[in-house]
């Protein structure tokens, strides 16, 4: 790949240098040639001195990535290589647990490549491209793969379509086509993935702490309630830890077919009581007119949804949601509040969810917070990255 040379303004020398790994437009400033997608940018002072090399690549979150401060190390297939296989060698004990076998290989910026990232599936991997930049160099890296994980199919989403959406097309990219349904299991828990229809797999793996916690601490003889449930993956954690009962909402029609697979993957009988198919806001409201109450309740919801009643942002609305929830919770209920939004610190969501809760009830008990999992590695230079917020809060009446 072309490699060109960018002398940075000096203000932002120290920027570079203190390893915060966004490569922003004003860095690309006082270039006058042009940049395309995937070229390597090396950086250096007004005087010639080298500071870093990275690549460029349009994202929602800057141009590209700073890969490299060493002035010798050239971004080639040696680097790719050296990054990739440190981070699957981290994972060591996770290769092992015999009853997992879906979790991250490769985590962007936090294993030393903004842009890309890299699943695991059972037998399968899923390769992730955040800009056309770092899908220029995907022969490279598909070719490094094959060689370490010889024996591994590999699938790609391509999420650099407008505003960083997903671009629909064919995600197998070679080995075996795997037999479906393909099932994978994390602590025990199975569920069925689909690498090869849009945008999501049917796991976010990055709950996996939390499910675990929900099965083995939270749920035993409870009523659960699992909001925005998607393919159920939470209701299933419930159930097999011994829940009386499970009821998952979700908008999608579709999320009854795929909460059933789940279920059934795990040998639990899934009933019409187990799934309701309807906006969360409206069931909410529903919920709470007629006084309905659950013990435990997940609210996981997307950062952005329309709904008939409103349109929801994680960002505008995510509290009065969370206290709104609340009422439907029993005396001594728990709430498992989860959030993506990576612009709030732990602690603030944290703080700004228990002031909200309290609104409702009379004390709030924060039982546990959990983060990104081990495996969801965070670059320290870019607390942003650091997304996963979800707490654990007992509330009384
Ligand atoms: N909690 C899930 C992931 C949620 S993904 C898990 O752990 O697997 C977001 C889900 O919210 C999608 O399935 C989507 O269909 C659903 N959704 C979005 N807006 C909704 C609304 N207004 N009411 C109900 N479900 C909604």
């Amino acid at each position: 790949m072309k490699e060109i040379s960018i002398k940075v303004r000096d203000d932002l020398c120290d920027r570079i240098l203190s390893r915060n790994p966004v490569i922003e437009k004003r860095m690309l400033k006082l270039y006058k040639g042009k940049i395309n997608e995937g070229d390597i940018i090396k950086f250096t002072t007004q005087k010639g001195k080298f500071l870093a090399r990275g690549y460029y690549g349009i994202q929602n979150k800057g141009f590209g990535w700073i890969l490299s401060y060493y002035y010798k190390e050239k971004i080639d297939e040696k680097f790719f290589k050296k990054c990739i296989n440190k981070a699957i060698s981290k994972r060591n004990d996770l290769h092992v647990v015999h009853n997992t076998d879906a979790y991250r290989l490769f985590n962007a910026e936090g294993d030393g490549i903004g842009g890309l990232s890299i699943d695991r599936y059972g037998q399968s991997i899923l390769i992730q491209w955040y800009s056309r930049g770092i899908y220029k160099h995907k022969d490279v890296i598909v070719n490094i793969l094959k060689k370490r994980l010889p024996t591994m199919s590999i699938f790609e989403k391509k999420r650099f379509g407008e505003g960083g959406k997903y671009i629909a097309g064919n995600d197998f990219v070679l080995g075996n086509y795997p037999e479906e349904p393909m099932i994978v299991s994390q602590n025990g828990i199975k569920y069925v993935v689909d690498l090869d229809d849009g945008a999501m797999t049917g796991l976010f793996l990055d709950q996996r702490n939390v499910r675990s916690r929900l099965r083995n601490v939270y749920a035993k003889d409870k009523h659960v309630l699992n909001l925005f449930s998607y393919t159920g993956a939470f209701g299933v954690a419930a159930k097999l830890g011994g829940a009386m009962s499970t009821t998952n909402v979700d908008i999608a029609n579709r999320s009854i077919e795929l909460t059933r697979r789940n279920y059934e993957a795990n040998n639990l009988e899934f009933t019409d009581d187990d799934m309701i198919v309807m906006d969360v806001f409206s069931y909410i409201s529903w919920a709470v007119r007629n006084g309905k109450k659950w013990d435990v309740v997940i609210l996981d919801p997307p950062s952005f949804s329309r709904s008939k009643k409103k349109n929801f942002t994680v960002e505008n609305d995510y509290m009065n949601l969370a206290a709104e929830v609340s009422k439907l919770l029993s005396d001594k209920g728990v709430l498992i509040a989860s959030t993506n939004y990576s612009k709030w610190s732990t602690e603030s969501f944290v703080d700004e969810l228990s002031d909200n809760l309290l609104s409702v009830k009379s004390a709030v008990n924060v039982k546990e917070v959990f983060t990104l999992p081990d495996d969801f590695c965070v670059n320290k230079k870019y607390p942003l990255s650091d997304y996963l917020k979800v707490a654990v809060v007992q509330t009384m009446i």
